[in-house]
């Protein structure tokens, strides 16, 4: 696979900083300690010297809600729940080894946020929030790789990396930190404007002066709790060795910035032996490797699903033409390769890219190549039931599929309807909204909307299926229950303003058509808890 990345290069260098990024000289010397006592020197969780939970969740907040309005912020069910898989024993695992404490689980997001972005790169924010860039999913070849950085990433936010850099380095970092990554956001949503110039001129200076970095032996702790915590979680401690040569590989062959992770992380021979001394058989070991707590036996996915996710991200990454039909194109260039796994990598990527290509005969060819894989171990047929439920309804309208594309439509359709998973409900959703008329049972539409309000209930900070429930709604012409569903939506990405004006645009509609009493109250109770939460934001903005 090419990577190769299209961003400004001087984007790149303005974002660096914020994640794990390498130290600039002059701090370094200060930094790096030469023993681990080093570590225990840094302040202690609650010594009061440090950025309180809530002072580091605020601003994780603050930057959260401008990622979520930025236009490569990925809102993508299927490669959300896969990383889900992985990130919640990883998570549970952290828990369990005392790594992340009760207080800090509860007070903290561990929100993971995907980056339409084709460099390999994950980074950890403030207050539990973490970013995932589309090429790091579609250059791991293995769950265990994925989950080495996942858990590196979890471990800088554990151990309180974050808040120890910005207690060192003063009091004014926490906005000089958010003041850059919203310029970077701004720069880029608002490409080669004035402002992104600005955002961009901005950020350089701050960056030069503040030296916000993850220092090494920060690093090297990140490494050995992230270690820990995957094993324990069930993940082969390979995964984190194999990501290293991959990323070595990558470093020889001449960084062109599709791959700034490894900027931030740069491969001491130092951390490679470390890591090597981890995975290395029993005998050979001189650090002690903690068995696991959680006792899995089954991997978290399987290297069928781990394929078509990571053949996901290459597609949805991809923004040039040519390299889309070129994927395609592979559907009829000879039989597929022999092995299952690269099969299924190869024809889930040509019949995605054929469908962002429009090319409807193409993508049913595909869907049918990929059923003839089989068999599929569960996970794997779960993404294929998604795949064909994302694509099949833009068959249904065209001429020539109609027929074969309604019976397997309707097949997919009933699977997805038994199932309750999120991935199914979501993309349910959005079929509902394309499918004609006949391509559905009575009944199918008023289930899956009932499904969503159940689904909301339970988990009322949900913005997607908010945002779904919103668009059902709209397409209906229930403008009333479409700006409350959008309302919570707009909360869940803790956009409070713009929740409250589209609740009062609610109000003022239920009024206006005598809506249902009950409803109103739920309104009016609404608006009046967020106007409360909007006062108490500004008296803490005003005593700080
Ligand atoms: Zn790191």
């Amino acid at each position: 696979m090419r990577l190769n990345l299209n961003r400004p290069a001087l984007l790149a260098c303005l974002t660096l900083p914020l994640w794990c990024a390498p130290m600039p000289l002059g701090w370094a010397a200060d930094a790096v300690r030469p023993n681990a006592e080093s570590l225990h020197a840094l302040p202690a969780l609650g010594d009061g010297s440090e950025l309180s939970l809530s002072d580091e969740r605020r601003m994780g907040d603050q930057i959260a809600r401008a990622i979520y309005r930025d236009p490569d912020y990925l809102d993508d069910p299927v490669l959300d729940g896969y990383l889900e898989t992985l990130w919640r024993p990883l998570l549970a695992a952290a828990r369990q080894r005392g790594e992340v404490s009760p207080e800090l689980a509860e007070r903290f997001a561990w929100t993971l946020m995907i980056g339409r972005d084709r460099s390999v790169n994950a980074f950890a924010l403030p207050g539990g929030y973490f970013g995932v860039h589309l090429g790091l999913i579609a250059t791991v070849t293995s769950a265990d790789e994925l989950a080495s950085v996942l858990a590196h990433e979890l471990s800088h936010v554990s151990q309180r990396h974050i808040a120890r850099m910005i207690t060192r380095q003063g009091q004014q970092l926490p906005w000089v930190m958010a003041s850059m990554l919203l310029g970077a956001l701004a720069a880029s949503a608002a490409k080669n404007t004035d402002i992104a110039q600005a955002a961009i001129v901005g950020g350089q200076a701050v960056a030069a002066q503040s030296q916000l970095n993850f220092s090494r032996d920060m690093e090297r702790e990140a490494d050995r709790v992230g270690f820990g915590v995957m094993t324990d979680a069930g993940f082969d401690g390979q995964g984190f060795a194999t990501m290293f040569d991959k990323l070595q590989q990558a470093s020889r062959l001449n960084d062109d910035g599709s791959f700034p992770y490894l900027r931030s992380h740069p491969l001491s021979t130092e951390r490679m032996a470390d890591m090597r001394a981890r995975t290395a058989p029993a005998a050979d070991r001189d650090v002690p490797v903690t068995d696991s707590v959680i006792g899995r036996t089954k991997p978290p996915a399987t290297a069928a699903c781990q394929a078509m996710m990571s053949a996901r991200a290459q597609v949805l990454a991809e923004t040039q033409v040519d390299r889309l039909r070129a994927l395609a194109a592979t559907l009829d260039s000879g039989p597929a390769p022999v092995d299952p796994v690269a099969a299924l990598r190869q024809r889930y990527a040509a019949t995605l890219a054929a469908a962002r290509l429009r090319e409807e005969t193409q993508v049913w060819r595909g869907l049918q190549q990929l059923r003839s894989v089989a068999p599929l171990p569960d996970d794997a047929a779960r993404a294929l039931r998604w795949l064909e439920l994302e694509l099949l309804p833009d068959l249904l309208a065209s001429a020539g599929l109609q027929g074969p594309a309604s019976v397997r439509w309707t097949q997919v359709l009933e699977s997805a309807l038994a199932s309750d998973r999120r991935e199914d409900l979501l993309l349910l959703a959005s079929a509902l909204l394309k499918v004609p008329a006949p391509g559905l049972r009575p009944g199918a539409e008023a289930q899956v909307t009932q499904r969503l309000q159940q689904w909301t209930a339970l988990h009322p900070h949900d913005a997607s299926a908010w945002q779904a429930l919103a668009s059902l709604h709209t397409a209906r012409q229930r403008p009333v229950l479409a700006a409350r569903a959008e309302a919570e939506s707009r909360w869940a990405q803790l956009d409070k303003v713009g929740a409250l004006e589209r609740l009062r645009s609610a109000q003022r509609l239920s009024r206006e058509s005598h809506f249902d009493h009950f409803e109103q109250s739920i309104l009016d109770a609404r608006v009046r808890e967020i106007e409360r939460q909007l006062r108490e934001d500004l008296r803490d903005k005003e005593k700080r």
